[in-house]
């Protein structure tokens, strides 16, 4: 029998693993969730015998029931091979008290590169599987991360091509060379005026444009996906809160069934809702600590169970973390309605009307296990600082804002279970800002340099994705209004 997925505004709305993840987003605008979570089968003890794409099988089978055997090994093998740093994939580093987990070895150095170096591969193989024939149109909007990462897995993927819009002004200078130097011929990727909501909001608009998807299917294309919403995205990341686990039984550091916690440097949620599956899989995990920065809307949702994003948008230091509206969130507001479609219908749309909605206090309980936190601008540089004076090992600001947010709570609660720190960029993704938390006088505006001056103050090796970009060129300069965004689309497929 196969795991099916449903709508969370639609329970009549049921899909195999592969349709869900060929389709991204589900037709009534809702996402896809599994029918039930599936628990392990094997004990913590056999799992913490195998490596990370042993894990990676036994998880994600549970998942993707629709795929063989052999074509999810096929899959995992190509993922996580040497495009990855180390053989580990995801190392865990135990510095001071707490545990960092490493998931900044991959193409682009951020914690993204985990599921998109699989998906398009899990995606290629469901066309097949589904008997579709057109072109596969990767439609994405990024706060910085995702469009590299998204970028590097499709690039001449057959029979797919990618577009990514970002935020003009809303990237870091790493992050923007990293785009508009991708090579591929199936590569688009577009500036846009407007920050990442706008981008998202613009990307959402055309999938759920149903004239415009006739228009491309006749044509010869399909949209799909990459971003979080998709399941291709965050099954793939449920394994490395596995693999944690079993790391840090295997190493002695805990106990035969003893409960850890994550903190988890958030945005659009799908990062902690990966570790709310592993939860419910069956890995021992006590608080589940969702770190936001300023823009800090998950803060005041776990606090009041009000969501509101009326509010000012801020630009950080943590960029891939500026987001207001969570677009994940939605499927843990449905787990927490117990399934009920209808009540999530009615939250998203108050979210859509008015920019805000309030959940029961039955929801409310049910969100039990779940803490907010929030980190200032400040708060995340004198951390940086500080982890660094006392240990000598050196964090990007989203970890930063991560590691902050843990150290008020156990400050305050006295919570002295172990704890993994989600470490979801190098510090080489975000040179500048990480220097400057350093007090390093005069940092150097050009990133090479600032990668030089960071190899000697971590030492640790530059990583290859810097030295790529070193001498890369701009092969991508289009910029846009948000308007403008499915104009944009329709040029470059020739749409009419
Ligand atoms: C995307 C991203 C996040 C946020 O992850 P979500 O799954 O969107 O919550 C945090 N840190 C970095 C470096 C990222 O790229």
């Amino acid at each position: 029998m196969n795991l099916m997925y449903r709508s969370t505004r639609d329970s009549s709305n049921r899909v195999t693993a592969s349709q869900a993840i060929l389709q991204g987003l589900s037709s009534d605008g809702g996402l896809f969730v599994p029918e039930t979570i599936p628990v392990l089968q094997k004990t913590m003890e056999e799992l913490s015998k195998l490596d990370y794409s042993e894990t990676a099988f036994e998880v994600m089978k549970l998942f993707l029931t629709d795929y063989t055997e052999e074509e999810l090994r096929d899959c995992i093998t190509k993922a996580y091979d040497t495009k990855f740093d180390t053989p580990e994939i995801a190392p865990l580093k135990k510095v001071g008290q707490v545990y960092y987990l490493e998931l900044f070895h991959g193409a682009t150095i951020a914690f993204k590169d985990m599921a998109l170096s699989i998906l398009p591969h899990l995606l290629t193989k469901s066309a097949k599987k589904n008997n579709v024939k057109e072109e596969i149109v990767i439609l994405t909007a990024t706060s910085g991360d995702t469009g590299k990462a998204a970028l590097a897995g499709f690039a001449d993927v057959e029979g797919t091509s990618i577009i990514v819009f970002y935020p003009k002004a809303g990237v870091s200078s790493v992050q923007e060379k990293q785009m508009v130097t991708q090579q591929g011929t199936n590569t688009n990727v577009i500036g846009i005026h407007g920050n990442f909501d706008d981008a998202q909001t613009g990307v959402k608009k055309m999938f759920n444009n149903t004239e415009l998807a006739d228009r491309l299917k006749k044509s010869g294309y399909l949209f799909s996906s990459a971003n979080s919403i998709n399941i291709g995205r965050l099954v793939p990341q449920i394994v490395y809160y596995v693999y944690s686990y079993t790391t840090l039984y295997r190493e002695g550091q805990i106990a035969k069934g003893e409960k850890i916690n994550f903190t988890v440097p958030t945005g659009n949620f799908g990062n902690i809702l990966a570790a709310y599956y592993a939860k419910h899989l069956g890995v021992p995990i006590d608080k589940l600590i969702c770190a936001s920065n300023e823009n800090k809307v998950l803060y005041d949702f776990f606090e009041s169970g009000r969501y509101d994003k009326n509010r000012e948008f801020i630009l950080t230091e943590s960029p891939s973390m500026d987001i207001l509206v969570s677009s994940n969130l939605e499927r843990l507001i449905y787990h927490v309605a117990e399934c009920d479609s209808n009540k999530t219908v009615e939250l998203m749309n108050a979210l859509s009307t008015h920019g805000a909605y309030e959940i029961t206090d039955r929801m409310k309980s049910n969100l039990e296990g779940f803490i907010g936190g929030w980190a200032s601008e400040q708060e995340t540089r004198e951390t940086i600082d500080k982890v660094y004076r006392e240990s000598g090992y050196v964090i990007d600001t989203h970890t930063a804002v991560a590691v902050s947010v843990y150290d008020n709570y156990t400050a305050k609660t006295g919570d002295a279970v172990k704890t993994v720190i989600v470490s979801t960029a190098s510090p080489y993704k975000f040179g500048k800002s990480v220097l400057e938390a350093l007090h390093i006088p005069e940092v150097p505006e050009d990133d090479y340099d600032q990668a030089l001056l960071l190899q000697k103050v971590s030492n640790t090796a530059i990583p290859g994705a810097v030295e790529e970009i070193r001498t890369a060129r701009v092969l991508h300069s289009k910029v846009c209004e948000t308007e403008k965004m499915q104009a944009i689309v329709e040029e470059i497929f020739k749409i009419i």
